[in-house]
Order: structure tokens, then sequence, then C-alpha cells
């Protein structure tokens, strides 16, 4: 796991998402006002439109079950995500690196691990490489 997103990249990422182009991936919207799309609520089944999307402040709320925030919130609830997995999915989409935040020594210490182990991995495959290439046993290996 890595550390907690940067609450700016939330920011950043909540900011770059179009709310009505996520939304309309799982529902269809129609236009129903000058700042309101309206659809099919995805989270209860129901014949009328009660699920509403405000593009102008990123929101969605649905009058009908009462489920409503932004479009990190209904990216979590449609898809069954951890917070940061639906930042992470929004953050891709919009073509934004996130940064995160080392907080803990714990959490300094396993990145610092993770890198490490990265390392090793990297060190070993050039050497396996550079037998196959060059050494005896590489010439073995082609035969
Ligand atoms: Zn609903």
């Amino acid at each position: 796991m890595a550390g907690r997103i940067r609450d700016e990249d939330v920011a950043t990422v909540r900011e770059r998402t179009d709310i009505v182009k996520l939304v309309s991936g799982y529902l269809t919207l129609k236009k129903a006002g000058h700042d309101s799309f309206v659809g099919l609520c995805p989270f209860h089944t129901e014949k009328t439109s009660s699920f509403s999307v405000s593009p102008a402040k990123g929101l969605f709320y649905c009058f009908g079950c009462g489920k409503g925030g932004d479009a990190i919130a209904f990216l979590r609830e449609v898809e069954h995500l951890e917070f940061a997995e639906a930042v992470e999915g929004l953050a891709k989409e919009a073509g934004i690196t996130l940064r995160y935040e080392g907080d803990t020594p714990a959490e300094r210490r396993a990145a610092s691990r993770r890198q490490g182990l990265h390392r090793a991995n990297e060190v070993a495959f050039e050497l396996y490489h550079e037998m196959l290439l060059q050494g005896r046993e590489g010439e073995d290996a082609w035969r």
C-alpha cells in the first residue's frame, strides 16, 4: 500500500474530473436545467429519474435513496472501491500524477524497503541477461 494521497492532488483530481462524463459511463443522463442532469439512479431500482448531477458543483445526489457526493464518492460507490483506488482511477483518466505522503516512519520504512527490493530485482535481471548474452551458460541456453 502506498501512503496517503496528498490533499492538494485529491483536490486537483476533483477539479479536473468531469462528473457528467464519469456518470454517463454508467447511466444515461438528460439535461434538465441550467446546471442539472438527471437519470435513473444506479444505486437503487427506480422507474422515474431521481438521480441528479450538478456539473458546476461537481456533485451528484439521488432524491430516491439519498446517496450523494462528488465524483470520487460516485466512483467508489458504483465500483465498490477504497477512497485511494477511486482517486487513482480518476487521476489516471485525467492524466494527473499523484503524490503520496510518507506520513509515518513505518510508511517511509516500507517505501524504502520496496525500493530496495526493486533495485535487487533489477540487478538480478541484468546479471541473468548478461549471462544469457555473453556467458557460456548463455550459449548453452540458446541451443
Ligand atoms: Zn438512488
